[in-house]
């Protein structure tokens, strides 16, 4: 017998989109936080399933990319975990082919790029013509397509025409990531998923631009979706002015005060589905290691504050329903990503990943409160509301601050994404 009174119960938080021990980009050897670091912090913060990827390069196909996350997660984690297939760069048919054994093996979301995000990076994107593959590939077998999108030309002569004006440093991002360029991208990927029927899921949102694209798409009867994230609905590019201020920083960029205005529209709206956090965590040193816009790590330390931030944010300040953020804290992402009704969702039948919600709690976020790496972009963020109790497939992981599970908790989850959500926008 549990004593939740008092308390919002819903179902467990699931962040569709982290990098767990991930190479950091520009620091050869180095990786981001570990699954059981990360898997911790997420329960405290009240997420009980999380997303990472699982990355193919030349030298590993998808299934060696598969086996490569396995090893790295079974037994370390204390939190559920799947990954998405990341594809990079000029992606062999051999690799293609895999896609419908992938799917088929419960993995049914592909990552790709539009852009190599930073000059003198060769292997990252991938030109239209693959992609357009890889959409025929997922919309024939019932999976989704995961874009980063922005538009490579913009995004490579915007940083040489910065450094040629000698406005390279880090405050200067969103020229180079801008508007225009997420507006191009979406618009480009939105129309070749047209033509083969491809269902897309646009990783983090940051602009006006892309929202509209989004429900533009949505109006027409396309199965196109959208993440934003939690810090970009709440700083703006006005924030990389402070001294430190490119521990903000996240790919592709903050934005304009009128642009946070519209991912919250499009939250609250429907025409975004998901809050994620591009989970990234590396230490306080490494984040404010870079100072221009070509070196600073992107990547936002935020797993454990997600849920939190979206109460206080969404539901207390802008009077969000506790549906919807339910929806675009869990169960949206559980559906889009194929663990609904598993996961997402508090029925008979559905696992006991339960979470609660304190109202009562009004404060000062302090590193005290948190439970991974020694910096926090929320420090000093006032809140009300924060998770206090998580339970994952019915066992108490974390209770009054304590946690109470153990490493090696977590499972890996298969996946099947319900196919009517890939024909039409079904989920709002
Ligand atoms: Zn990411």
């Amino acid at each position: 017998m549990i004593d939740a009174s008092g308390k919002i119960v819903i179902p467990g938080g699931i962040e569709p989109h982290a990098h767990v021990a991930a190479p950091i980009m520009g620091h050869p050897g180095l990786e981001t936080a570990p699954p059981e670091q990360v898997s911790r912090a997420a329960l405290f913060g009240g997420t009980t399933t999380i997303v990472d990827f699982a990355i193919q390069t030349p030298e590993r196909d998808l299934f060696a990319a598969l086996e490569e996350r396995h090893r790295r997660w079974q037994g370390q984690s204390y939190a559920d975990y799947t990954y998405h297939c990341m594809l990079l760069g000029d992606v062999p048919s051999s690799v293609l082919a895999q896609i419908p054994q992938v799917i088929a093996a419960g993995f049914p979301t592909f990552k790709v790029f539009t852009t190599n995000i930073r000059p003198n990076v060769s292997d990252r994107m991938l030109r239209l013509g693959h992609i357009a593959a890889i959409m025929e590939e997922v919309a024939a077998h019932n999976g989704l397509l995961v874009v980063h999108g922005e538009d490579d030309d913009i995004v490579q002569f915007m940083y040489r025409r910065l450094k040629e004006q000698g406005t390279e440093d880090w405050t200067h991002m969103h020229k180079a990531h801008s508007n225009m360029s997420e507006d191009l991208a979406f618009r480009r990927v939105i129309r070749a998923a047209e033509w083969t029927g491809a269902a897309v899921y646009f990783v983090h949102v940051s602009a006006k631009e892309g929202v509209q694209a989004i429900q533009e798409a949505r109006s027409k009867g396309l199965p196109v979706y959208g993440e934003t994230l939690h810090n970009y609905v709440s700083f703006t590019a006005d924030d990389y002015q402070k001294p430190d201020g490119m521990k903000y920083h996240t790919y592709p960029s903050l934005k304009t005060e009128a642009d946070r205005q519209a991912l919250w529209r499009g939250l609250l709206e429907g025409d975004l589905q998901t809050m994620a956090t591009d989970e990234y965590c590396t230490t306080y040193a490494l984040k404010v290691a870079g100072k221009r816009i070509d070196d600073v790590t992107g990547g936002h330390n935020g797993v454990e504050t997600r849920v939190g931030i979206t109460y206080t944010e969404g539901v207390v300040k802008r009077g969000m329903s506790l549906q919807r953020f339910v929806d675009i804290t869990s169960a949206n992402a559980a559906r889009l990503l194929g663990l609904y009704p598993r996961k997402g969702a508090i029925a008979p039948g559905s696992d006991a990943d339960l979470v609660f919600i304190d109202p009562s709690v009004h404060k000062t976020l302090t590193m005290d409160d948190l439970h991974i790496s020694d910096y926090s972009i929320w420090e000093g963020w006032e809140i009300h509301g924060w998770p206090v109790f998580t339970m994952l497939r019915g066992k108490v992981m974390v209770e009054n601050g304590r946690l109470l599970g153990e490493r090696g908790s977590g499972q890996l989850i298969p996946r099947k994404i319900d196919a009517s959500l890939l024909t039409r926008p079904r989920c709002a």
